[in-house]
């Protein structure tokens, strides 16, 4: 199994934190000592390993103890989330050219399995109802070309190609050609790969690049490359210009290290005394091969490859109910509160802070239906009046916060919030003004309500 050994390593660290009641800055260095290790020895480098460390650290002693949830099974959870994040987070879809035919050119090391690539993503793509092309423009091994018409016989797709004496650009422009007048939907260009990279390899794709204008520019990495797969992302991405990777042989038995280092690239920059790595933009793997036939293909699925290296699953699933659970009765907590018609500036303070922590302000509204369209500029500008607003709420004394009448009634204490704050005293007033409007719509509803189905009102 590829990840065995990684998951295996992984396992000792959530052992060593049976028994303790409570994630530590102490108590979680011998477990991310043992992480850390895991991680070097699936062929993760160093400077992605030291970032995910730091990071995973930060957040185990910051996350609040969810009630009947261990310390270590927490920590599973962190470390997951952490994983997902460094694999890209979301799955990275294929882009599709707006119209004429998507060019998709691949682009790799010789025996990667770039070939196969072609056939695997063509069967892909076909399934989805898309109509494909496959371009024969690697031209130095008369085999390649008979293979990609093999294989493209096999999927069902048509095979353009030239033989071995035109120039590769040349193909793949004419390819496009035909293509257009076929109205395909979709054309794979197959280029020559070498042993290393060099910069003939290079300088071709170059050309072929500029002749046919590509959606996508994938770089199939074979993934027993390990942590080198990272270097290969970041060579091809100076050179050509690369939109994405493709993972393959991960049937094999790799250690792991590609899938993790090909989304986070770090470059060295530090003299010889000072080892100093900064993160140079990583590409999202798209897709991964595991295995010799056609249909062994298949969109990343970073959350997925998460999980399928902790080997943890039920945990995690267990840790995310808990953790709904705990948003849910904090949310009934507070509704109970506004409808009981005392809401106030505590009120206010634990709403917005839900808000925080249940993701990104920005995420939430994405989720509302019809709310998609709000742009991103209103996001931040919602965001920013709550930070406005908590600032001046964070200056009142508790018992304002429990009476905003207190400040209704002084305009001292008003006048107080305000200079204390930064803010001038008309803001002020229009914040706890803000507060009784929220109260008497919230009464309005309650009254609304009432007709039907009255709420409970006992507190
Ligand atoms: P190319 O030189 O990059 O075009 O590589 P090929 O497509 O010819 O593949 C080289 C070898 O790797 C062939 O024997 C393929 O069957 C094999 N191969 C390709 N992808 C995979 C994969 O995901 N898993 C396994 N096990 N073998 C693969």
């Amino acid at each position: 199994e590829m990840f065995g050994q990684l998951t295996t390593g992984l396992e000792s660290a959530w052992n060593k934190l049976r028994g303790v009641d409570v994630l530590t800055k102490e108590n979680i260095a011998e477990p991310m000592r043992d992480i850390r290790r895991a991680l070097l020895e699936a062929d993760v480098s160093l400077p992605v390993v030291r970032r995910f460390i730091e990071s995973v650290s930060e957040k185990a002693v910051g996350t609040d103890v969810i009630r009947g949830v261990k310390p270590e099974q927490q920590l599973v959870k962190v470390v997951n989330d952490e994983l997902v994040q460094l694999m890209g987070g979301e799955v990275s879809d294929l882009v599709f050219a707006k119209s004429g035919p998507t060019v998709i050119l691949l682009a790799g090391l010789q025996g990667v399995g770039k070939t196969t690539v072609c056939a695997k993503l063509a069967s892909y793509l076909k399934k989805m109802g898309k109509s494909c092309m496959l371009v024969a423009a690697d031209v130095y091994r008369p085999a390649a070309i008979d293979q990609l018409t093999i294989l493209g016989k096999k999927v069902g797709v048509p095979v353009y190609s030239e033989g071995t004496e035109a120039k590769p650009s040349q193909i793949a422009k004419n390819g496009l050609k035909e293509a257009k007048g076929k109205k395909t939907d979709v054309i794979i260009v197959d280029t020559a790969g070498r042993l290393q990279v060099d910069k003939a390899m290079m300088n071709e794709l170059k050309e072929v690049k500029k002749a046919v204008n590509p959606t996508e520019v994938l770089l199939v990495v074979d993934a027993m490359t390990g942590q080198e797969a990272a270097g290969l992302v970041s060579s091809f991405n100076d050179e050509i210009g690369i939109t994405g990777a493709i993972l393959t042989k991960l049937d094999g038995d790799s250690r792991g290290g590609a899938a993790l280092s090909v989304k986070e690239v770090f470059e060295f920059v530090g003299r010889q005394a000072r080892r100093e790595y900064i993160l140079v933009s990583g590409k999202p793997i798209k897709f991964v091969g595991q295995g010799e036939r056609i249909e062994d293909l298949e969109p990343f699925y970073p959350d997925r490859m998460a999980q399928r290296i902790l080997g943890m699953g039920d945990v995690l699933s267990f840790v995310e109910k808990a953790q709904e659970v705990m948003h849910q009765e904090d949310a009934e907590e507070l509704q109970k509160k506004i409808l009981s018609a005392k809401f106030n500036f505590n009120d206010f303070l634990k709403q917005t802070q839900m808000i925080t922590k249940m993701g990104s302000f920005s995420r939430l509204i994405g989720m509302i239906p019809g709310m998609n369209k709000v742009t991103p500029a209103q996001i931040r500008e919602a965001e920013k009046n709550l930070k406005f607003m908590e600032s001046m709420i964070n200056v009142m004394t508790p018992e304002e916060r429990e009476r905003p009448e207190l400040l209704a009634e002084s305009r001292e204490r008003r006048r107080r919030v305000a200079k204390d704050s930064g803010k001038t005293e008309q803001q002020v007033s229009q914040l706890v003004a803000q507060l009784f409007q929220m109260r008497a719509r919230m009464q309005k509803m309650m009254g609304a309500m009432q007709g039907k189905d009255s709420p409970d009102m006992n507190e």
